[in-house]
């Protein structure tokens, strides 16, 4: 850090896909020893820019300067040799073979001539996995390790092939926040030894965290550099979306505290103690806390996920004890869980065969599936929420995050539920999908529905919710009305429980 010595230039770099212009002459420098984020919408020419550097694709026009010198970068080999090593999300380690093999791969230390010097390679990958800070045992199998730890075991890889320059796609999207901090400590580490990284995330708070600058990408263009110590989250959107941020918030309609469509009464579960919380008939209400602090708690007990061990629950207005999420979904409750992908959707099915999974009862007539009026409430939906689909027909594991995610929304209003449960409705979706998806959350609070949105972004709840409630250990520490909500205050609360 401090001297301002360049490690890498790209100038000018092009790469069209068979008439899709991926990049236009995108422009990239990055100092030694730098924190470098790049960032920009799906499909604005992150990977494909990075995949350039590593030698996957060619350009088709622009010039690398890798360490001063003219690169010549023809595949993944000549990327490797100048001192670049990619971690893609999907992470390239061979999971039966220990960390130490791992590390190392393809240049164990010999001796004699022909026999793996094993002391040496373990004491080799002990010291680079100490340099970084962190306790893993070298000789497990990687399959025994956290998804966190692979990661830090890929870092290491990049340091034993003597890498100058770290890329890292998404490395925060399957990351607990544990583990994201770990990361952080990591990242410090690499940076004290002079060496570059190029973060890619979506997650803006989380670059603010980590990075030194930012180059912002939009459709396949550069777009600006900015140190982000000089720019605020707000200054970061705009650029990536490329024009002004509609910054309304939800416009406080009084919300009637009348009609309580949820009502806790002194509830206790394994994870929560004494829990009193009503959401009302348009409201929606916001669970802020650390990882642990009770916020999925309070969705799992309102959707029968975690029996109650005290206390009374009300929905709708009538006592309920549920058994199980599905007595939850017939009284009108519909979760939105946090990891889509594996707890929402049914990936190789189509858009309205996912849509229409808990409502197909009402679609059955003496055994018969009633496919016309099926497609016409789904298509409905698929038009009012914005799913953009080639038809209700295409597989959804071909849908963006953003779009995938409204389907889940989608059946759950043909499924007739008032009263919403989101765990981190945005996570790992970009940016414009997210406004996206804030503005439906609204759309529906406007028309009657509760919605609850728990979520680790205390700017997003910000942005979207008219109350608080912040939780800290199992219990509820503290509550905001719109009018109150400051950063620092409900911050404060979260860490320290009050
Ligand atoms: P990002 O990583 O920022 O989300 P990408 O670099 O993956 O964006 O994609 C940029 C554009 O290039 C997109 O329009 C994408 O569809 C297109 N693209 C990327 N890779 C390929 C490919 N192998 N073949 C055709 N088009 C591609
Ligand atoms: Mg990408």
């Amino acid at each position: 850090m401090g001297e301002n010595k360049l490690i890498l230039e790209m100038r000018g770099i092009s790469k069209d896909f068979s008439g899709v212009q991926a990049l236009k002459k995108v422009n990239l420098s990055v100092e030694a020893g730098e924190v470098h984020c790049l960032i920009g919408a799906n499909g604005a020419g992150k990977s494909t820019l990075m995949k350039v550097l590593a030698g996957v694709y060619s350009m088709d026009e622009g010039e690398i300067i890798f360490d001063q010198k003219q690169a010549n970068i023809t595949n993944p080999i000549s990327s490797n040799r100048l001192g670049i090593a990619v971690i893609y999300q999907e992470l390239s380690l061979l999971p039966n073979l220990s960390v130490a093999e791992n590390i190392f791969i393809g240049k164990y230390p010999r001796k004699y001539r022909y026999l793996l010097d094993w002391a040496e390679l373990t004491k080799k990958s002990r010291a680079l996995i100490d340099s970084l800070g962190i306790k893993i045992d070298v000789m497990e199998p990687v399959s025994c390790l956290s998804i966190g730890h692979r990661q830090i075991v890929e870092l290491a890889k990049a340091l034993a092939s003597n890498a100058k320059l770290i890329v890292m796609d998404e490395p925060s999207a399957t990351l607990s926040s544990e583990e994201f901090e770990t990361l952080v400590r990591v990242i410090q580490e690499l940076k004290n030894k002079g060496i570059s990284i190029i973060y890619i995330s979506h997650r803006l708070e989380e670059l603010f965290r980590v990075g030194d600058k930012v180059t912002v990408l939009r459709d396949g263009q550069y777009v600006a550099t900015k140190q982000l110590k000089e720019i605020t989250q707000d200054q970061l959107v705009e650029l990536i979306i490329g024009h002004a941020l509609s910054k309304e918030k939800k416009p406080k309609v009084p919300i009637s505290t009348i009609e309580e469509l949820v009502t806790m009464k002194d509830i206790h579960t394994n994870k929560l103690t004494s829990i009193n919380l009503s959401l009302y008939k348009g409201e929606i209400l916001g669970l802020y806390g650390l990882v642990g602090s009770g916020r999925t708690e309070i969705l799992r007990a309102i959707y029968g996920a975690d029996p109650l061990q005290k206390g009374e629950l009300y929905i709708n207005g009538g006592k309920v004890k549920f058994r199980s999420p599905a007595e939850a979904m017939k009284k009108g409750i519909a979760l939105v869980p946090e990891s889509r992908k594996t707890q929402g959707l049914l990936l190789n099915l189509s858009v309205w065969e996912n849509a229409v999974v808990p409502s197909l009862k009402n679609y059955t007539w003496f055994g018969l599936l009633r496919y016309s009026t099926m497609f016409k409430h789904v298509n409905e939906q698929v038009e009012q929420l914005m799913v953009v689909t080639p038809s209700i027909r295409a597989s959804v594991k071909n849908l963006s995050g953003g779009n995938q995610q409204k389907v889940v929304i989608a059946k759950w209003l043909l499924k007739n539920s008032n009263i919403l449960l989101f765990d981190e409705p945005t996570q790992g979706i970009d940016i414009g999908a997210k406004e996206e998806v804030y503005k439906i959350i609204k759309g529906l609070s406007d028309k009657g529905f509760g919605v609850i949105v728990a979520s680790s972004e205390l700017a997003e709840l910000v942005q979207l919710c008219d109350r608080m409630v912040v939780m800290f250990n199992g219990n509820i520490a503290g509550e905001f009305q719109q009018e109150d909500f400051r950063d620092d205050a409900i911050l404060h609360c979260a860490v320290t429980g009050g």
